[in-house]
Protein backbone atom coordinates (compact mmCIF):
# COMPACT_ATOMS: atom_id res chain seq x y z
CA UNK A 1 0.00 0.00 0.00
CA UNK A 2 2.66 2.50 0.64
CA UNK A 3 4.50 2.36 -2.50
CA UNK A 4 1.18 3.34 -4.09
CA UNK A 5 1.03 6.38 -1.91
CA UNK A 6 4.29 6.92 -3.22
CA UNK A 7 3.54 6.71 -6.64
CA UNK A 8 0.89 8.77 -6.48
CA UNK A 9 2.66 11.58 -4.61
CA UNK A 10 4.96 11.30 -7.63
CA UNK A 11 2.42 11.60 -10.11
CA UNK A 12 0.92 14.73 -8.33
CA UNK A 13 3.88 16.10 -8.14
CA UNK A 14 4.74 15.63 -12.06
CA UNK A 15 1.25 17.04 -12.83
CA UNK A 16 1.75 19.75 -11.05
CA UNK A 17 5.05 20.95 -12.06
CA UNK A 18 3.21 20.72 -15.55
CA UNK A 19 0.75 23.03 -14.82
CA UNK A 20 3.16 25.31 -13.83
CA UNK A 21 5.36 24.82 -16.95
CA UNK A 22 1.87 25.55 -19.24
CA UNK A 23 0.75 28.31 -17.24
CA UNK A 24 4.38 29.91 -17.52
CA UNK A 25 4.40 29.56 -20.98
CA UNK A 26 1.14 30.42 -21.43
CA UNK A 27 2.07 33.70 -19.64
CA UNK A 28 4.98 34.34 -21.62
CA UNK A 29 3.09 34.00 -24.78
CA UNK A 30 0.37 37.01 -23.33
CA UNK A 31 3.53 39.22 -22.85
CA UNK A 32 3.54 41.68 -25.82
CA UNK A 33 5.49 44.54 -23.98
CA UNK A 34 8.87 44.45 -26.90
CA UNK A 35 7.73 41.29 -28.88
CA UNK A 36 4.18 41.30 -30.22
CA UNK A 37 3.71 45.15 -30.05
CA UNK A 38 3.92 46.44 -34.06
CA UNK A 39 4.86 49.75 -32.18
CA UNK A 40 8.38 49.67 -32.58
CA UNK A 41 10.25 51.25 -29.79
CA UNK A 42 13.33 54.14 -29.79
CA UNK A 43 15.17 52.75 -26.93
CA UNK A 44 18.23 54.56 -24.98
CA UNK A 45 20.18 52.22 -23.41
CA UNK A 46 22.90 54.17 -21.49
CA UNK A 47 25.87 52.51 -19.61
CA UNK A 48 29.00 54.03 -17.72
CA UNK A 49 31.69 52.75 -19.59
CA UNK A 50 32.54 51.08 -23.02
CA UNK A 51 32.55 47.33 -22.35
CA UNK A 52 29.32 47.20 -20.47
CA UNK A 53 27.18 46.83 -23.20
CA UNK A 54 28.97 43.05 -23.87
CA UNK A 55 29.17 42.68 -20.47
CA UNK A 56 25.88 43.20 -19.03
CA UNK A 57 23.62 43.91 -22.20
CA UNK A 58 24.37 42.02 -25.03
CA UNK A 59 21.63 39.49 -24.71
CA UNK A 60 18.73 42.10 -24.42
CA UNK A 61 20.51 44.40 -27.38
CA UNK A 62 20.72 41.93 -29.64
CA UNK A 63 17.40 40.92 -29.33
CA UNK A 64 15.67 44.39 -29.59
CA UNK A 65 17.64 44.58 -32.96
CA UNK A 66 16.55 41.50 -33.99
CA UNK A 67 13.08 42.47 -33.21
CA UNK A 68 13.35 45.77 -35.01
CA UNK A 69 13.81 48.03 -32.63
CA UNK A 70 15.76 51.30 -32.78
CA UNK A 71 18.66 51.03 -29.84
CA UNK A 72 20.61 53.97 -29.42
CA UNK A 73 23.07 53.72 -27.04
CA UNK A 74 24.61 56.94 -24.83
CA UNK A 75 28.07 55.79 -23.28
CA UNK A 76 28.40 58.35 -19.98
CA UNK A 77 32.59 57.87 -20.20
CA UNK A 78 34.90 56.90 -22.06
CA UNK A 79 36.03 54.49 -19.59
CA UNK A 80 39.64 55.86 -19.27
CA UNK A 81 40.56 55.23 -15.60
CA UNK A 82 43.46 53.24 -17.24
CA UNK A 83 44.42 55.20 -19.86
CA UNK A 84 42.84 52.93 -22.34
CA UNK A 85 39.95 55.09 -23.05
CA UNK A 86 40.55 55.26 -27.13
CA UNK A 87 40.64 51.41 -26.96
CA UNK A 88 37.84 50.84 -25.23
CA UNK A 89 35.98 53.29 -27.41
CA UNK A 90 36.70 51.53 -30.36
CA UNK A 91 35.46 48.50 -28.91
CA UNK A 92 32.27 49.68 -28.32
CA UNK A 93 31.64 50.79 -32.11
CA UNK A 94 33.21 47.31 -32.94
CA UNK A 95 30.60 45.39 -30.13
CA UNK A 96 27.92 47.77 -31.44
CA UNK A 97 28.33 46.67 -35.19
CA UNK A 98 28.20 42.97 -33.95
CA UNK A 99 24.98 43.88 -31.99
CA UNK A 100 23.29 45.41 -35.17
CA UNK A 101 23.05 49.33 -33.48
CA UNK A 102 23.36 51.17 -36.32
CA UNK A 103 27.28 53.32 -35.60
CA UNK A 104 25.69 56.77 -35.88
CA UNK A 105 23.33 56.16 -33.07
CA UNK A 106 26.25 55.75 -30.39
CA UNK A 107 27.47 58.55 -28.32
CA UNK A 108 30.15 58.48 -25.79
CA UNK A 109 30.63 61.69 -23.73
CA UNK A 110 33.97 62.76 -22.17
CA UNK A 111 32.83 64.97 -19.38
CA UNK A 112 35.37 65.90 -16.93
CA UNK A 113 32.53 65.69 -14.04
CA UNK A 114 31.92 62.33 -15.38
CA UNK A 115 35.19 60.55 -15.77
CA UNK A 116 35.96 56.43 -15.38
CA UNK A 117 36.77 55.64 -11.81
CA UNK A 118 35.82 53.70 -8.21
CA UNK A 119 36.37 57.06 -6.52
CA UNK A 120 34.63 59.13 -8.81
CA UNK A 121 31.16 60.20 -7.69
CA UNK A 122 28.89 61.44 -10.47
CA UNK A 123 26.33 63.93 -10.13
CA UNK A 124 22.74 62.72 -10.30
CA UNK A 125 21.83 65.83 -11.54
CA UNK A 126 23.74 66.20 -14.25
CA UNK A 127 23.32 62.82 -15.39
CA UNK A 128 19.51 63.55 -15.20
CA UNK A 129 19.98 66.39 -17.43
CA UNK A 130 22.16 64.58 -20.15
CA UNK A 131 19.78 61.70 -20.02
CA UNK A 132 16.71 64.36 -20.27
CA UNK A 133 18.50 66.26 -23.60
CA UNK A 134 19.11 62.57 -25.44
CA UNK A 135 15.00 61.29 -24.68
CA UNK A 136 13.90 64.86 -26.05
CA UNK A 137 16.14 64.53 -28.89
CA UNK A 138 15.72 61.22 -30.16
CA UNK A 139 11.97 61.33 -29.08
CA UNK A 140 13.19 58.10 -26.86
CA UNK A 141 10.15 55.74 -25.31
CA UNK A 142 12.19 53.62 -23.37
CA UNK A 143 15.57 53.51 -21.41
CA UNK A 144 17.22 50.42 -20.51
CA UNK A 145 19.85 50.82 -17.94
CA UNK A 146 21.67 49.24 -14.87
CA UNK A 147 19.39 48.59 -11.51
CA UNK A 148 20.10 50.28 -8.29
CA UNK A 149 23.01 47.56 -7.59
CA UNK A 150 24.70 48.72 -10.76
CA UNK A 151 24.10 45.29 -11.91
CA UNK A 152 28.35 44.51 -10.62
CA UNK A 153 28.28 46.97 -7.80
CA UNK A 154 30.59 49.17 -9.64
CA UNK A 155 29.82 53.02 -7.91
CA UNK A 156 29.58 54.98 -11.99
CA UNK A 157 26.71 51.52 -12.78
CA UNK A 158 25.02 52.58 -9.21
CA UNK A 159 25.03 56.76 -10.16
CA UNK A 160 23.96 56.05 -13.82
CA UNK A 161 21.00 54.53 -12.13
CA UNK A 162 20.04 56.88 -9.76
CA UNK A 163 20.63 60.14 -12.40
CA UNK A 164 18.14 57.95 -14.52
CA UNK A 165 15.72 57.75 -11.70
CA UNK A 166 16.11 61.40 -11.22
CA UNK A 167 15.37 62.08 -14.80
CA UNK A 168 12.07 59.98 -14.90
CA UNK A 169 10.81 61.49 -11.69
CA UNK A 170 11.65 65.38 -13.45
CA UNK A 171 10.05 64.11 -16.08
CA UNK A 172 6.78 63.07 -14.46
CA UNK A 173 6.54 65.94 -12.25
CA UNK A 174 6.78 67.87 -15.78
CA UNK A 175 3.98 66.10 -17.29
CA UNK A 176 1.70 66.16 -13.93
CA UNK A 177 2.31 70.09 -13.79
CA UNK A 178 4.69 70.12 -11.21
CA UNK A 179 7.36 73.17 -10.36
ZN1 LIG B 1 31.18 49.62 -16.34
Amino acid sequence: MAWLLIVLSIFLCWLASLCKIYHASYSSSRTTFLTESKHKRNILLVIAHPDDESMFFSPTISYLTSNGHNLYVLCISTGNADGMGNTRNEELYQACAVLKVPLHQIKVLDNPELQDGFRKVWDHGLLAKIIEEEVASKTIDSILTFDSYGISGHCNHKDVHHGKALECVTEKNRSLGAR
